[in-house]
């Protein structure tokens, strides 16, 4: 990911309309994103869209060797810079991405041609890296079902870069970043094709991710000028390596040899009642109740409290700058923090030693991959589960909250009540579900006998065979604390989430009845009573979330205090582990 100046640029729309002449070059492709199409003339012989037949028929074809194979050819363009060679047929991004292309027509093919290669084409204001025309490459699957148009999305950016962010001549084989995400798509597309989803989903992979994300964005602002309706977007960025570099972007992997290829890191914006992290949640319960069962390597999906690590950014941004809800998935472990201009830097991500291995025989064959295919082949499945079964996924309630404020809570199912069963998240301090309870053959339910604490709900449908919906918004209810005589004080300071932390967390203050006030604070000191930062904050009735960046300030506790018109109200203390 290019420098911040650049990219922060680019966040605040300065240079929104870099982009222009945004079309895609199949205009039938476009209509089926647009919804306006017969789901009949895409229909299979064979409609394939059980949940099971679904998820493990991804699972089971998934293939380390078939991403290996992609990984492989992508290796032989060299360098497939978003400013290279866009004519050699050997060479450059021109070369990459026509062969990505003829990949697509390939499985289209294999699948009774129902899924739609295009180009989406743009030009760029000025250029990038000297080039003014671009194009990401990308495949719909047509749904079924038109009346929910939304798309659901999985991309990946197919640029590659070396020290110089334009440098188009140098080895720039981009293996880990990102030919493995490339691969990831590609092989997604492959295998889901033979199924049947209510939802189009698009495999998308992007140019210009290096130098501003610039791929990505032109596909949401043209979603977003065209009125393409997005449910889902699942970025995946350095999602096969295993190894941990001498350095690393925060929060960091443990230190130099470490090895990881049963973690993965998914990484969204938001906090309290953010359906980033709501998507995320469903990722990981997808998993681990369609796919840890069978999973001969388990594996496990963290939810990350940053949007991205520190100083990095991603293709899921732009989408989430434009309200679709967007994720980033990435390796456990990466092989440096890409600070090139650093002369100690050693490490191999943003240089010409992202490579795919070492031939340790020296029999001319690399025999030792950085990229772990078996890995990147877990991480596949993690996404396709998902992907199908929000591709087949019956609406997403809503539901009113209420409490006795003592120790139990009440879901009322008040939107798409057609469903027989339900199902609540309740989460308190952390980015995850505490607890996930299924109801049936009632709109309303009860949870009882629950410990003093503040508690997140979020609802969702399943249907008659058992997929549950992307989750609803979070609604947020504190029992048994902060009261006086049994009633709710009118501002709470909660307890911060993620703690303890390693390097960001949110600081939420509940507001239970309206206040008059002027100025509202929290402010975070030391041990020693020092104040090392002062978070302004507006006090709205319900949740007021505030993220606090601790950076590399020292590890250990802090106190965090809101303070209002002055007058401290009330404090916490809060753990950094960095
Ligand atoms: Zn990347």
């Amino acid at each position: 990911m290019k420098f911040i100046p650049a990219f922060l640029l680019c966040l605040l729309s300065l240079c929104a309309n870099a982009q222009t002449n945004i079309l895609s070059t199949d205009t039938v492709a476009e209509e089926i994103m647009l919804g306006s199409y017969d789901p009949s003339t895409y229909l299979a012989t064979t409609i394939l869209n059980q949940p099971d037949t679904i998820s493990q028929g991804i699972s089971a074809n998934v293939s380390p060797d078939s991403l290996h194979a992609y990984i492989e050819t992508l290796r032989t363009f060299r360098n497939h810079n978003t400013g290279s060679d866009t004519v050699s047929s050997t060479n450059g991004i021109g070369a990459a991405r026509r062969w990505a292309y003829s990949k697509f027509q390939q499985f289209s093919a294999a699948n009774q041609n129902r899924l739609i290669p295009s180009y989406l084409q743009f030009d760029f204001t000025g250029d990038i890296c000297g080039i003014t025309e671009h194009r990401n490459i990308l495949a719909v699957l047509p749904g079924t079902d038109t009346s929910d148009r939304s798309i659901i999305l999985v991309e990946g950016h197919i640029d590659s870069r070396s020290e110089n962010v334009c440098d188009t001549a140098s080895l720039a084989q981009g293996m880990e970043d990102n030919a493995s995400g490339t691969a990831l798509v590609l092989e997604l597309a492959r295998v889901m094709s033979r199924y049947s989803y209510n939802h189009t989903i698009v495999f998308m992979i992007t140019i210009g991710e290096e130098q501003g994300l610039y791929g990505a964005q032109a596909f949401a602002t043209y979603a977003h000028q065209k009125g393409i309706s997005i449910k889902a977007v699942l970025n995946n960025d350095v999602i096969g390596g295993i190894f941990c570099g001498h350095t690393s972007s925060v929060p960091s992997c443990p230190g130099y040899g470490n090895i990881d290829s049963t973690d993965v890191r998914l990484f969204s914006f938001g906090g309290f009642n953010s359906f980033h992290k709501g998507l995320a949640r469903y990722v990981k319960l997808e998993y681990k109740e369609m796919i840890l069962p069978f999973a001969s390597v388990p594996m496990t999906i963290n939810i990350m409290t940053p949007e991205d690590r520190t100083g990095r950014g991603g293709d899921h941004q732009p989408f989430r700058q434009l309200s679709y809800t967007a994720i980033r998935m990435t390796a456990a472990n990466e092989d440096g923090d890409a600070n090139v201009t650093d002369t100690a830097y050693h490490d191999r991500q943003h240089t010409t030693r992202d490579t795919l291995g070492v031939d340790t025989n020296l029999d001319g064959i690399i025999d030792s991959f950085f990229v772990d295919f078996n890995y990147l082949a877990r991480n596949t499945v993690i996404n396709g589960n998902a992907i199908g079964m929000m591709g087949i996924s019956p609406k997403t309630p809503d539901f009113t909250l209420t409490t006795n404020n003592q120790n139990n809570l009440t879901v009322n199912i008040t939107q798409q009540q057609q469903y027989n069963t339900y199902r609540i998240g309740l989460r308190t301090t952390t980015n995850d579900w505490d607890s996930v309870y299924t109801f049936s053959g009632t709109l309303s339910y009860t949870i009882g006998n629950l410990s003093p604490a503040v508690y997140i709900v979020s609802v969702a449908s399943v249907d008659t065979v058992g997929v549950e919906s992307i989750f609803s918004e979070e609604k947020m209810a504190s029992l048994g604390i902060n009261q006086i005589n049994g009633a709710q004080v009118s501002v709470e300071l909660l307890q911060n989430s993620p703690n303890p932390s390693d390097e960001i967390t949110n600081i939420s203050v509940l507001v239970n009845r309206p206040i008059q006030y002027k100025e509202a604070y929290i402010s975070i000191r030391d041990i020693l009573g020092r104040e090392v930062k002062r978070l302004p904050l507006q006090l709205k009735e319900g949740i007021n979330e505030t993220a606090y960046h601790h950076g590399d300030h020292a590890s250990g506790t802090f106190i965090y205090t809101l303070v209002i018109d002055g007058k401290a109200i009330q404090s916490k203390r809060m753990v950094f582990t960095n």
